[in-house]
């Protein structure tokens, strides 16, 4: 692949990087997409979508990313499933290396390579995963029909994934380290009000039992306030606690700021000419489905005047 020189090329398949496609390929680029090891990004991990403009019913995350991508398709954008090993932004075109599929250059880029769930970062939550430790209800919640769950965190995630899960769990408690929430009024209030939802506030887990047995048993928490500890039975323990950006490939050639986020100036400028970057990857303050997409379309209309400036 080493001698495709592609026009652009647009890192990460979610809701921002797929209005990127759809602009840039209406305006014939013919944008290449590396989908990465999250395609759709965090829409598809999510269930019903109540506030992207348009949808009076609402529409399910994994339903209006797909319509994104197959539209983007429409008008000729190109899929390729790899993750981005290393960006050379040193040189001109730009070289990606792609993990196990080579390398390709690229005139301009769109960096919208989303953000991740983020982890505790427990070893026996790490040992966990898959096992009953999970960071999206939409896959794994219906494996625990009847059991007692946990969600962490105190965020608009936790609470949308604490009513999700009773649809499943006979109980689901909140596990919160503070007793102030992050969540908006109507998410929290939302939670509340089900009447299999429990709180737990100035509380943390210090560790997730069982590894020796590979399934979750309990949890062993901790009163921040009190200092008291306690073993709590559930079967699941899910996180809800953020995001973390996938900016890391750009380490020493974008500028990040302390928790990663790229830095940008007029939205989505980077430093280096030709490198746009859209979506949660640089934005820490609204992170929704429908500012990502804005940002993606930005993105694309800078890399069509980008290249249009070059003569190309
Ligand atoms: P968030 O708002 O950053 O909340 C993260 C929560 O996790 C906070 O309560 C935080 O506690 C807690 N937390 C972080 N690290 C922790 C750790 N190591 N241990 C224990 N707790 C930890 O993240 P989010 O809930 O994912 O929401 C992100 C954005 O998406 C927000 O803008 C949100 O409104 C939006 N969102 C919207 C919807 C919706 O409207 N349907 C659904 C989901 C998300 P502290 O509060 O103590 O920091």
């Amino acid at each position: 692949m080493e001698q495709n020189v592609r026009k652009t090329v647009v890192i990460g398949s979610g809701c921002s990087g797929l209005t990127a496609a759809l602009y840039t390929a209406r305006a014939k680029l013919k944008p290449l997409v590396l989908e990465g090891h999250e395609p759709g990004g965090q829409l598809s991990l999510t269930t019903l979508v109540e506030n992207f403009p348009g949808f009076p019913e609402g529409i399910q995350g994994p339903e209006l990313v797909n319509n994104i991508r197959v539209q983007a398709e429409r008008f000729g954008a190109e899929y390729l499933m790899a993750d981005l090993m290393e960006a050379d932004l040193s040189e001109y075109p730009f070289r990606l290396t792609l993990a196990g599929k080579g390398a390709i250059l690229a005139e301009s880029l769109i960096v919208a390579s989303g953000a991740s769930a983020r982890w505790l970062g427990l070893p026996s939550e790490q040992a966990l995963i898959g096992h009953g430790v999970s960071s999206c209800a939409t896959c794994d919640g219906f494996f625990f029909s009847g059991r007692e769950i946990a969600v962490i965190g105190g965020g608009d995630s936790a609470m949308e994934e604490a009513n999700f899960l009773t649809r499943f769990a006979s109980k689901v408690t909140v596990i919160h380290r503070r007793d102030e929430f992050r969540a908006s009024k109507i998410m929290l209030d939302r939670a509340r009000a089900n009447p299999k939802i429990e709180f737990l506030t100035d509380t943390v887990v210090d560790d997730v039992y069982d590894v020796s047995k590979n399934e979750v048993t309990g949890l062993r928490l901790r009163n921040t306030k009190t200092g008291n500890s306690w073993d709590f039975p559930v079967s699941a323990m899910f996180l809800g606690i953020g995001h973390i950006p996938n900016s890391r490939m750009f380490e020493g050639q974008l500028e990040t700021d302390a928790d990663g986020y790229l830095v940008t100036e007029r939205n989505v400028f980077t430093k280096i000419p030709g490198v746009f970057a859209c979506g949660d990857v640089q934005d820490r303050r609204y992170r929704q489905a429908i500012t990502a997409a804005g940002t993606g379309c930005m993105a694309a209309m800078e890399v069509e005047k980008f290249l249009e400036d070059r003569g190309e």
